[in-house]
């Protein structure tokens, strides 16, 4: 347990939506993305690859679960995401305890503007484009 960490000392405990053997399901900030949830490890770890298997297993399962009630029960879509940024702070927006996102969509939501980037992000590639990371990526 990490002192600091708002996930290691969760101060409302009425937002908590599940708590499970090693990982708890927790509401995010509902007036910006309603139904924002976050799935989380109790253990505090910063990476995902530092959780055992186990941990992984049921993180990736809760998150799973969620996703599912949250597109039958009341959203078109659910992006499901996982952050790691250690180049920045621990603030009010990032948190060093691993975690999944929840994200609840719909077609014309908040995030369609911030991420109309992404249209981009998979079109043909010349091979210079695809051999530095394709190299890099394929070593074992
Ligand atoms: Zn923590």
């Amino acid at each position: 347990m990490i002192i600091n960490c708002p996930f290691c000392n969760v101060d409302d405990e009425a937002r908590i939506l599940a708590q499970g053997k090693k990982v708890f399901a927790i509401l995010s900030n509902p007036r910006l993305l309603p139904g924002h949830t976050l799935v989380i490890p109790k253990r505090h770890v910063e990476k995902i690859g530092e959780l055992t298997k186990a941990e992984r297993a049921e993180l990736f399962d809760t998150a799973v679960k969620f996703q599912k009630k949250i597109i039958s029960r009341f959203a078109s879509g659910c992006d499901m995401r996982q952050n790691y940024r250690p180049f920045l702070s621990q603030d009010g927006v990032k948190v060093d305890h691993v975690h999944i996102h929840l994200l609840p969509r719909e077609p014309n939501d908040i995030l369609k503007e911030v991420l109309k980037h992404e249209k981009k992000m998979w079109s043909s590639l010349v091979p210079s484009e695809r051999k530095k990371f394709t190299e890099i990526l394929k070593k074992k």
